[in-house]
C-alpha cells in the first residue's frame, strides 16, 4: 500500500504530493472534452502511481461513471475498500486462466474476454454464482496485443449471444484499443476505427446490445473525437500528464499534473576539483564547489538511466543529476551554493513553480512520462492535499 494514513510529524526524507483539487479538475476537462460520452477513470497500477483508493474517490466524486484497471484483483480491492457508490461501474481486463471470475461476477465487476478460453471460464463461474456475469468483448481492430482477431469475432459473438440467451451473462460492452493514438494522423487509427466499426456492427447484428462502446485512450480522448463512442478511458490524462509530447503539453488541454516528488537534501558539503562522483565516478568536479545528496534512488524508482541528465529544483535553480544514481540516493552539484541540509529538492511537480515535471525525467531516462510516475516505488509515502474539495459542489 501506497497510501498514508498517518504521517509522521518529523520532516520526510520525499514524499509524493498528490493534488486531489487537480485530479477533480482533469476529471472536469476531459468530461467536458469527451461531453457525449461516459467517462473512465483508469486507476490500474495504483493509480499509475498516485494511490488507487483515493484517486479513485476523487475521480467518481469529479464525475468519473466508470473506473478501470487491468487485474481483476485491483478491481475486486476497489469494489471492496474504495467507498464507492454501488452504482460505480468498475472493468477489468487483463485475465488468465483460473482468474476469480467468480468472485468478480459476485462484486458486479464488468470482465472482459478476448477469446473462447475466457468465455467458457466466465460462464462456468456465472453457473455457479447464479448470476449473470457482466461481460465486455474485446476486439484486436489491429494492436496486436489482447484482443479478439476479426477471424474469430463471429465465433465469440456467437457463443456470447448463446450464453447471453440462456441468462448465463449480459454481453454490457464491445471495445477495442488504439496502437498509435498518440501519434496524431497515422495510418493505423483510421484502420483501426474502421475495424472497430465493422466489430460492433457485426456483434449487433448477431443480436448483442451493449450498453457501451468505446476505444479512446487519453491520446484518442484528447485529439479524436470520432474516437469517443460511448465510453472513453483516460489514464495518464487523468494525471495531468500529456500521453506525449507530439500531442501537446498538459496545458494545451487545460490538464494539470497531479503528482509532485520531493525530497529533502541529506547533506551539502564542500569538495575540491577532480572529485569523482557516485558509482563509476562519471561525474568528476571541474573545481571546487558544493555537492547536495538527494536521498531518492532507483530503489524508489528513480530512472538509473537518468544518470547525469535527471534535473532538480533547488533553491530556484535547475541542477542536474551528477554521476549514477544509486539504490537509494544520488547527488547534485550546486555549483558553490550552500543550501542547507533538510531543503527541499523537487524532482518533478505541475511545472508552475519552475521545477521540471515527468515528462523532463522521461526525456531525461529514454522513457516516458508513464513510466516515471508509475513506478514510484512505496517507500515514497504518498501525500494527500484537497485545497479544492472545501468549496466543491456535488457534481450533478
Ligand atoms: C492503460 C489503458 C488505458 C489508459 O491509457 P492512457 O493512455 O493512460 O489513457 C486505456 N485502455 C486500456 C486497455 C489500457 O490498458
Amino acid at each position: 500500500m501506497t497510501e498514508t494514513a498517518l504521517l509522521p510529524t518529523a520532516p520526510l526524507r520525499a514524499h509524493a504530493q498528490i493534488d486531489l483539487g487537480a485530479l477533480r479538475a482533469n476529471v472536469r476537462a476531459l468530461r467536458e472534452r469527451a461531453s457525449g460520452a461516459r467517462l473512465m477513470a483508469v486507476v490500474k497500477a495504483d493509480a499509475y502511481g498516485h494511490g488507487a483508493l483515493r484517486v479513485a474517490r476523487a475521480a467518481v466524486d469529479a464525475g468519473a461513471d466508470w473506473l478501470g484497471t487491468a487485474t481483476p484483483e485491483e478491481a475486486l480491492v476497489l469494489r471492496a475498500r474504495g467507498g464507492l457508490p454501488a452504482s460505480t461501474r468498475i472493468m477489468c481486463w487483463l485475465w488468465t486462466p483460473g482468474g476469480p471470475w467468480r468472485e468478480a461476477i459476485e462484486a458486479g465487476l464488468d470482465v472482459s474476454v478476448s477469446g473462447m478460453w475466457a468465455l467458457r471460464e466466465v460462464v462456468r463461474a456465472a453457473r455457479g454464482a447464479g448470476r449473470p456475469a457482466r461481460v465486455q468483448l474485446k476486439a484486436d481492430t489491429g494492436l496486436g496485443r489482447n484482443g479478439c482477431q476479426p477471424g474469430d469475432w463471429e465465433e465469440l459473438v456467437g457463443a456470447a449471444v448463446e450464453a447471453e440467451g440462456a441468462g448465463l451473462l449480459r454481453v454490457t460492452g464491445v471495445w477495442s484499443h488504439f496502437a498509435c493514438a498518440d501519434e496524431p494522423g497515422h495510418p493505423s487509427i483510421a484502420l483501426q476505427l474502421t475495424a472497430f466499426r465493422e466489430m460492433v456492427a457485426e456483434a449487433e447484428r448477431q443480436g448483442l446490445r451493449p450498453e457501451v462502446r468505446h476505444i479512446a485512450n487519453s491520446p484518442a480522448t484528447l485529439t479524436l473525437p470520432e474516437s469517443h463512442f460511448d465510453l472513453v478511458r483516460t489514464g495518464i490524462a487523468l494525471y495531468g500528464i500529456s500521453p506525449s509530447p507530439e500531442v501537446g503539453t498538459p496545458a494545451d488541454f487545460g490538464l494539470r499534473p497531479v503528482m509532485t516528488l520531493a525530497a529533502s537534501l541529506a547533506l551539502v558539503k564542500h569538495v575540491p576539483a577532480g572529485h569523482g562522483v557516485s558509482y563509476g565516478h562519471h561525474y568528476t568536479t571541474p573545481g571546487g564547489t558544493t555537492l547536495g545528496l538527494v536521498p531518492v534512488g532507483y530503489a524508489d524508482g528513480i530512472p538509473r538511466h537518468a544518470s547525469g541528465a535527471g534535473p532538480v529544483l533547488i533553491g530556484g535553480k535547475w541542477r542536474t543529476v551528477a554521476g549514477r544514481i544509486a539504490m537509494d540516493q544520488f547527488v547534485v552539484d550546486l555549483g558553490g551554493d550552500e543550501p542547507e541540509a533538510g531543503a527541499e529538492a523537487v524532482l518533478f511537480g505541475a511545472g508552475d513553480r519552475g521545477e521540471p515535471t515527468a515528462e523532463d525525467w522521461a526525456q531525461a531516462a529514454g522513457t516516458i512520462a508513464y513510466e516515471i510516475v508509475t513506478r514510484i516505488g512505496t517507500r515514497v509515502p504518498r501525500v494527500y492535499v484537497d485545497d479544492e474539495h472545501v468549496n466543491e459542489q456535488p457534481d450533478g
